[in-house]
């Protein structure tokens, strides 16, 4: 017998049938032995109708009162979810309790919209088990220390459930999703995209940060720094599937870098059309310069990601960087305010229709040459790499995004990611 926590998405909660079914699976687990914890979302949709209600309101109107409005409005998404779902399992014939974050509760800080959790008390939630009854843990909300709710982003009902696991010391943490698990890259980009049997922790931080959608990017943080267990697999297999089946299905995020990890050297390809470049032109080749603009750009609290500064000539050098697109027309206008000026230059380039596209894997600590490889993929197929970065277990490149989908697949073919495992 296992404590085992579920989360289950918005399409898997998208109605009161599908509520049924995972019900039916729950119980099953209970059945089996386990202690059951589950975390749902709001039915799908159900958080954009919300906000959206909001904005016909207050179109503009961003500011930490409306904040801690939308906090209350979002949170009732999950609170429907998470009462309907203990009826359906009391409808199944088993004992169940539903807990707001407030009430179990979630502590979390005070940052409405993207608050995170600070520390979950678990006793209620163990005596529960203890008296038999699946427990309803209400996702993506918190309470702050002044008793108001909270929400911790969009997705954020996968931190919840990680950080319920962590804290409750979970033997696993399953997150029913509607794919059925963790891919080599989109499928929609790639048919022959793989499902991956195990990923890296280090290996899912990055395809969630550059844009994978299939967990929200905390919850992995969460997962990696209280080694969780975490498995993301589909909800729509039958409920009644075998149980030990649907436990070693969908992909597993692993910790140890030997144990049942797959041997590719590179394990993803990941995309995103998220980010803006800028280039500021003809500035003066000094200490200080990178400084002067990326200073300037952090302090309005503009996330910076690719950088690039050129070699000098004539005590000139161009530099480049990236933003999201949402921060671009912010950015422009904050460097030519503040920056340009000091500077001494008014050359400003911008460019919206770019594209990043990286190379995923633990394996490239221990190979050479797997960014020579891509260079040489992308070059055949005559595109032009704009910006180049690299991590430890990642490279990147920011190339125009008419060509996203021929250096996806690309990419995909020449490090034989359609290829099954070795
Ligand atoms: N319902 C919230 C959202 O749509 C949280 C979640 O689904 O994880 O972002
Ligand atoms: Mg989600």
């Amino acid at each position: 017998m296992a404590l085992i926590v579920h989360k289950y998405g918005g399409t898997s909660m998208g109605s009161t049938e599908r509520i049924r079914n995972v019900a039916k699976r729950v119980a099953k687990w209970a059945r089996a032995g386990h202690q059951m914890v589950v975390v749902p979302s709001a039915m799908s949709g159900e958080t954009n109708r919300l906000l959206g209600l909001a904005k016909e309101l207050a179109p503009e109107k961003a500011s930490a009162a409306v904040d801690r409005e939308l906090d209350m409005l979002a949170a009732t998404g999950e609170q429907a979810s998470s009462a309907l779902l203990a009826i359906a399992l009391q409808a199944e014939g088993m004992q169940s309790v539903s807990y707001a974050g407030w009430q179990v509760p979630i502590r979390t800080n005070s940052a409405y919209t993207k608050a995170r959790i600070e520390s979950i008390d678990d006793k209620k939630v163990r005596a529960d088990l203890a008296a038999g009854r699946v427990v309803i843990v209400t996702g993506f909300q918190g309470v702050d220390e002044h008793g108001h709710i909270t929400t911790l982003g969009r997705g954020g009902s996968d931190t919840s459930a990680v950080a319920v696991a962590a804290a409750m010391k979970a033997a696993e943490c399953l997150i029913y999703t509607d794919v059925d698990g963790v891919y080599t890259t989109d499928p929609r980009v790639v048919p022959e995209a793989r499902r991956l049997k195990t990923v890296s922790f280090e290996e899912m931080l990055e395809m969630a940060s550059m844009g994978s959608k299939v967990l929200q990017i905390r919850s992995v943080e969460f997962a990696g720094k209280y080694r969780v267990p975490l498995r993301v697999l589909s909800s729509f297999t039958p409920w009644d599937i075998d149980i030990q089946e649907e436990a070693a299905s969908g992909t597993l995020i692993t910790f140890e870098e030997d144990e049942h990890m797959e041997n590719a050297v590179v394990s993803g390809i990941a995309f995103n059309r998220d980010e803006a470049k800028i280039s500021i032109l003809s500035v003066p080749d000094k200490p200080g310069i990178a400084y002067n603009i990326l200073g300037a750009v952090a302090d309005a609290n503009i996330e910076v990601d690719v950088i690039i500064q050129n070699i000098s000539k004539d005590g000139k050098t161009d530099f480049s960087f990236t933003v999201h697109r949402n921060d671009y027309a912010r950015t422009i206008d904050l460097l030519k305010a503040k920056v340009l000026p000091a500077l001494g230059t008014d050359h400003l380039e911008g460019d919206t229709k770019i594209c990043k596209v990286s190379i995923v894997g633990i394996g490239m600590r221990s190979h050479v040459g797997i960014a020579s490889k891509m260079f040489r993929a992308l070059s055949e197929e005559g595109i032009n790499i704009q910006m180049i970065s690299t991590s430890e277990i990642k490279t990147s490149v920011v190339i125009d995004e008419k060509y996203m989908e021929l250096a996806v697949r690309a990419l995909h073919r020449a490090f034989d990611l359609d290829q099954p495992a070795a």
